[in-house]
């Protein structure tokens, strides 16, 4: 049997005061894990505070990367509407039999738990562990649990934690002002409401230098994808230097920001390309994948602050590419597809003499890669981008007429 905690809310955002909760009661109830499990959005009502699920579930994973026993629930995400706890607790009992669970509050809410939604089902089916908050004494805590489990049943227990003044409301208060929240929330979480431009922080923090842009991408984009962007940026940084020493920092910053906007879903990107009034052709909407390229350089604008048109070009077609590429376009779709942490298996060309082509010839290896790419995708039976194609006849000509 597990122990698990189920630390609900609404997380918007997460912050220290969650963190705290979870884990004095994994300590002080030896719990296995906790959940943390946000509610859902319900679409019927709209609200310009809340982040959307996407948004809150990536600042949840951030906050607690790293804890082994911390776990992302999306449990309430699958559900439609209001989700209400007593629900949710019986529908994971009946999932999943062998686990005991314990569901996680604050003072506050244990104030007003005799008007949640049948607090007689939720105390059937969880132990409640409440721990105080807003100047709560360990007194009046202790009076609430009595209170609660004389007139609900079940078992309320206090969790003993050093108080810790804060709430998701202050910080988006704090944020819409542009004031410093790394003080109430994990440092990577008040990046990402930076970046993203969260509670009105909008382009309050546009980031001058590579030390920075870094930084923030660690805290938007998941570690493979961060791994493989620092890949990318380095080879492109030595290609460069190989071809045109003078494309160096630009070859870096491209290469850092070529897949910026690669971890929102086929769905958030078409409609951030709606908003941002960006064209998506047939086969983008088909294949949402491609779209990243695209967004990927109105973002370095407008969150990034790159208005170098060298760079967005190389982030908008590092994907597809385009017929007569410019050198720093080709140095980042080369870049992309040999950075050392590829191992891929390819044809016509293996890694390795591509690898050596790029260092030689750039226009060769291009030609090589495109080859590569048209195999792979018709090996697939994958829509192919027009784009491709052109860029692929484009260059094959080229090299005849030579
Ligand atoms: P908001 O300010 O938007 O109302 P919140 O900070 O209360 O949000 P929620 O996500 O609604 O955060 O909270 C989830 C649970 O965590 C609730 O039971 C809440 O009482 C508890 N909680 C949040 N912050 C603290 C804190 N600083 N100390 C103790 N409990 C807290």
């Amino acid at each position: 049997m597990s122990k698990i905690g189920i630390m609900g809310g609404t997380f918007n955002p997460i912050h220290d005061g969650h963190i705290r909760i979870a884990q004095c009661a994994l300590q002080q109830y030896h719990l296995d894990e906790i959940w943390f499990m946000p509610s859902n959005h319900p679409p019927h009502k709209p609200d310009h505070e809340l982040a959307s699920n996407e948004h809150r579930k990536r600042m949840i994973q951030f906050a607690i990367d790293g804890c082994d026993r911390f776990v992302f629930s999306d449990f309430e995400y699958q559900r439609t509407g209001f989700t209400y706890t007593a629900d949710t607790l019986k529908q994971l009992q009946e999932k999943a039999l062998e686990n005991e669970y314990y569901f996680l509050i604050g003072g506050d809410s244990l104030v007003d738990f005799q008007t949640w939604y049948h607090p007689e089902e939720i105390v059937k089916y969880a132990t409640i562990l409440a721990a105080g908050r807003n100047g709560m004494s360990t007194g009046e805590l202790e009076r609430l649990c009595r209170e609660n489990s004389e007139l609900f049943g079940g078992h309320f227990f206090s969790i003993t934690m050093p108080p810790l003044t804060v709430s998701s409301k202050e910080i988006r208060a704090m944020a819409a002002e542009g004031l410093d929240i790394n003080t109430y929330c994990p440092p990577k979480v008040a990046n990402y409401i930076a970046i993203h431009g969260l509670y009105g922080q909008s382009k309050k923090k546009i980031p001058g230098n590579i030390p920075e842009i870094k930084e923030l991408l660690q805290c938007t984009l998941r570690p493979k994808r961060f791994y493989h962007t620092l890949g990318v940026a380095d080879t492109a940084v030595l290609l460069a230097e190989a071809h045109q020493p003078e494309l160096l920092k630009k070859a870096e910053i491209a290469g850092l920001l070529h897949d910026c906007a690669k971890y929102f879903s086929g769905m958030e990107m078409i409609s951030m390309c709606n908003d941002a009034k960006i064209d998506l052709t047939p086969i983008e909407l088909q294949n949402t994948a491609l779209i990243h390229g695209k967004l990927g350089a109105y973002l370095a604008t407008c969150r990034y602050g790159v208005n170098d048109p060298e760079i967005l070009n190389a982030i908008c077609y590092h994907t597809t590419g385009r017929p007569a590429m410019a050198p720093l376009e080709k140095i980042i779709y080369l870049a992309d597809y040999i950075e050392p942490g590829r191992n891929m298996d390819c044809k016509p060309y293996s890694l390795c003499q591509i690898r050596r082509k790029a260092f030689e010839n750039l226009d060769e290896a291009l030609l090589m890669v495109l080859q590569n790419t048209i195999t792979f995708l018709k090996t697939k039976k994958q829509a192919m981008d027009e784009q491709t194609i052109k860029t692929y006849q484009y260059y094959k000509q080229l090299m005849e007429e030579k």
